[in-house]
């Protein structure tokens, strides 16, 4: 290597990569500079644009980012953060060798499911439970395993659609389950699925409206009440919660959802929800019901398809373990920690920000503190709403959407993007997630110090 400069890259990134890098930037020099590089390149600049080029090829695509958008289980910023305990324990189970499908007190062979079965059934009041890769599957598991080429009645007004084309009636087909649809969008009684069971009727199953609410003339009929039907007629009944938190989150303030072991005590026969929704820990569809259905639905060959990482299912324990210590998980699980902090603590936050944020931007731009909303997000409680507290950002001139639009780009092109949403012509920076202070003023300063 001629160029002294490029030995502490080949000591980082290796001989091959290096050169390879060298002979792209004098290609693309060759190629701007016209003929035969007629314009010379300097050493330096070629070692700078081979550094450039190493460290981008060198960073993974999936980054860090802040969600200011409100949203605390934004799916598209990969919902739930997880507890640390969970992080620790994903970490240990990635480094080294581990009892995941081993048996330590006989030395024989293990299964898997029973890392977390024991804390699941504790947690839900059910019999069995089993976990696949996310609540999708689990859906698709259990209508697989009980329902092939049968029948399962669902309530018209249930037939959701979850963000990222995930929609019962596909999820039926791709079972091979026959969907059979009772009463109407806004209203269905008993009659209607005592009417529909016959001969080839595998299963009732409710589905829990996630991301939206129909108000009005309304009916459905209630679990227990779907659960007395199904049973007279010798019928499991499936309920697909989707969020289902394991605790009662009015207990902590925040607006009721549908817990699981009430869906069990209710008398469902099968439970499916996802792990990071509410539950606040890794992708994770859990399955948990009676032994019988649940042996039956471990025993499909999707089963295996479907199954968790040893990553997953030490991360997804260590959550678990988390609720033996219920007056500890405001503080220990991510999602109920955000949920729950107060409208002071945030007023605070902002006031702490607000002027490096302002300092940041430059001229031309407002910087206020607002009351806003926030949502829970990943169809938990669509229609309710979080008071918190944002940084807003408006022009203080004159008005132009592009210039908005121009802010929230610069934003997302910072060292670790900020995400914010526009509302009402101003830039909304909801602080609910922002924990890591010190990560925000970080990032904001390189805008300042671009500018
Ligand atoms: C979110 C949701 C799903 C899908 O769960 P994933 O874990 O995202 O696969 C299925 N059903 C309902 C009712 C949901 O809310």
């Amino acid at each position: 290597m001629r160029y002294a400069g490029i030995h502490p890259l080949a000591d980082r990134f290796g001989r091959v990569a290096v050169v390879e890098a060298i002979r792209n930037v004098l290609a693309e020099h060759r190629k701007t500079s016209g003929a035969a590089g007629a314009v010379a390149i300097g050493e330096n600049d070629v070692v700078a644009a081979v550094a450039d080029r190493l460290q981008g090829r060198a960073t993974p695509t999936l980054r860090r980012m802040i969600n200011l958008t409100g949203t605390v289980l934004h799916t598209n910023l990969g919902r739930a953060l997880l507890p640390e305990a969970a992080v620790a324990h994903a970490t240990l189970a990635m480094r080294h060798p581990c009892n995941l499908e081993y048996d330590v007190e006989t030395g024989g062979r293990g299964d898997r499911d029973n890392l977390v079965e024991g804390v699941l059934t504790e947690l839900t009041g059910a019999e069995a439970a089993t976990v696949v890769n996310n609540n999708a599957a689990a859906v698709l598991l259990v209508l697989a395993a009980l329902a092939w080429e049968r029948e399962v009645v669902v309530s018209r007004g249930e037939l959701v659609e979850i963000g990222g084309s995930f929609r019962i009636p596909d999820v039926m087909r791709s079972a091979n389950a026959r969907l059979v649809e009772v009463g109407t969008t806004n209203r269905t009684h008993p009659a209607d699925y005592e009417r529909a069971i016959g001969p080839a009727t595998a299963a009732l199953m409710k589905v829990h409206a996630s991301n939206y609410q129909i108000t009005g003339f309304v009916a459905d009929v209630a679990e227990t009440e779907l659960a007395t039907i199904a049973h007279r007629h010798d019928l499991p009944l499936i309920v697909d919660l989707g969020a289902g938190s394991l605790i009662d989150l009015s207990a902590h303030g925040l607006p009721k959802e549908a817990i699981v072991r009430d869906a069990i005590t209710g008398g469902a026969d099968i439970v499916t929800f996802s792990g990071d929704k509410l539950l606040g820990g890794p992708q994770a569809g859990l399955i948990v019901g009676r032994r019988e259905l649940i042996d039956r639905i471990r025993r499909h060959p999707l089963k295996r398809a479907l199954r968790l990482s040893k990553i997953t299912l030490a991360a997804l324990e260590a959550t678990l373990l988390c609720y033996r210590s219920p007056d500890q998980l405001a503080r220990t699980l991510p999602t109920l920690r955000l949920l729950t902090r107060s409208v002071e603590e945030l007023r605070a936050l902002a006031q702490r920000l607000q002027p490096a944020l302002a300092a940041a931007l430059g001229q031309g731009w407002q910087v206020d503190i607002a009351e806003v909303a926030s949502q829970v997000g990943s169809g938990s409680l669509p229609v309710e709403i979080i008071p918190s507290i944002a940084l807003t950002v408006a022009q203080s001139g004159a008005r132009s959407g592009k210039a908005l639009a121009q802010l929230a780009d610069r934003l997302r092109e910072l060292p670790v993007p900020v995400i914010g949403r526009i509302a009402e012509q101003r830039l909304v920076l909801d602080l609910r997630c922002l924990e890591d202070e010190p990560a925000f003023l970080a990032t904001i300063g390189a805008m300042a110090a671009a500018a």
